[in-house]
């Protein structure tokens, strides 16, 4: 897969060994062209790289705001203009990206529920063949990464070069403090099978409030993202779309000087022997784990035999819950964190019934 460098679709050089992440800023919706006009003009201070506004929104429920439509492209060409900076604006379907392209629009990008369709994600894909314009493709709703992977491979199989990937969260039945739940390793693993692919974070769509844009902004250049997306409203208060979430220009501008950014890499030879050592450290201790683990799994299959010639079942609920209850009470009491724990048992019992059983 071609894919160009975010630079080259920018035309921004980052300065010497920093990694300044692209920002991505502007209403969810084009609401009225004051309302667009006024947001983007307060945004010329913040250095922000690209406008974004919605013109056509996606909505979960019918009878909700949908967007103005054709005439805010008209309202985004002008503030464009005026502000000076590339817009981008989201494209579901041919006709959208028809109008998009015919307005000017910069950037493109796909949003998460399109991103789940093959079908609309191939229509788009037809309808940009030939064209060479900049793609952000969202992940999809659902926690799967080969629709992602898929959704890029459609883009990229139009002759889009100019491709990126935007981690937006994943929805969820359970109720969590976020809007879409992070699921951090899915984007890891996206960067890990595409390593020159850009990648954006959205932390608005993510945390659905407020309070936590600037955490989990700072996951993402935690973890070597190359950009963000941040909703900004000029009264996000008012916003007729995704209130909750969107930021005044001026607390984006607060957002963005909180920022740690930290360099991928150093050249500090200090620094890398102190990391080294630690590093062979902790190969260390996960063959240790590795080998204490592979001991449990001996004693596993022994309790397997003996379950077997005794005619007992594999699996007894009342250890099941007591493995439960004690593991993450214990790992809490060293300090570990005991969701991470109850997971961690989580698989290990699993491995435990397979081996049983297939004694
Ligand atoms: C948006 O960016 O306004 C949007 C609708 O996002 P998503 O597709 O991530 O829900
Ligand atoms: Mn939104």
């Amino acid at each position: 897969m071609e894919i160009s460098t975010l630079e080259s679709w920018i035309g921004k050089k980052q300065p010497n060994g920093e990694k300044k992440p692209v920002v991505i800023a502007g209403p969810c919706s084009a609401e009225t062209p004051e309302q667009l006009l006024s947001t983007c003009q307060a945004l010329t201070d913040s250095g922000i790289d690209i406008l974004r506004a919605g013109i056509w929104k996606p909505r979960t429920r019918p009878n909700s705001f949908e967007g103005v439509g054709e005439v805010g492209l008209q309202w985004f060409q002008e503030v464009k203009k005026e502000v000076g900076l590339p817009s981008a604006t989201e494209v579901a379907n041919a006709q959208h990206v028809e109008l998009a392209l015919k307005y000017g629009v910069d950037v493109l990008w796909i949003g998460a529920r399109s991103t789940v369709n093959p079908f609309t994600v191939q229509e788009i894909a037809d309808a940009l063949k030939g064209v060479d314009i900049p793609v952000i493709v969202k992940n999809p709703i659902n926690p799967d990464l080969s629709l992602w992977l898929g959704g890029i491979e459609r883009i990229a199989g139009a002759g889009i070069t100019k491709l990126a990937a935007l981690h937006r969260g994943f929805s969820s039945f359970e109720k969590t403090k976020y809007r879409n739940v992070p699921m951090w390793q899915i984007a890891i693993e996206l960067k890990s099978l595409l390593p020159n692919l850009p990648i954006f974070c959205d932390p608005s769509h993510i945390g659905g409030s407020r309070d936590l844009i600037l955490p989990l902004a700072q996951r993402a250049l935690d973890l070597n993202y190359d950009g963000l997306m941040i909703e900004t409203h000029i009264n996000p208060d008012k916003a007729w779309s995704d209130a909750s979430q969107q930021v005044t220009p001026m607390r984006l501008n607060e957002i963005l000087s909180e920022l740690r950014i930290k360099r991928p890499t150093t050249e500090d030879p200090e620094f890398n022997t102190h990391l080294d050592d630690l590093r062979h450290k902790i190969d260390m201790i996960d063959r240790e784990i590795l080998e204490i683990l592979a001991t449990r799994m001996s004693l596993v299959e022994k309790i397997g035999d003996y379950k077997k010639e005794n005619n007992v079942t594999v699996f007894q609920v009342d250890r099941w819950i007591k493995v439960f209850q004690t593991r993450p009470e214990w790992g809490k009491k060293m300090n570990l964190d005991s969701d991470f724990t109850a997971q961690l048992f989580k698989l290990i019992h699993d491995e435990s019934i397979k081996i049983q059983a297939s004694r």
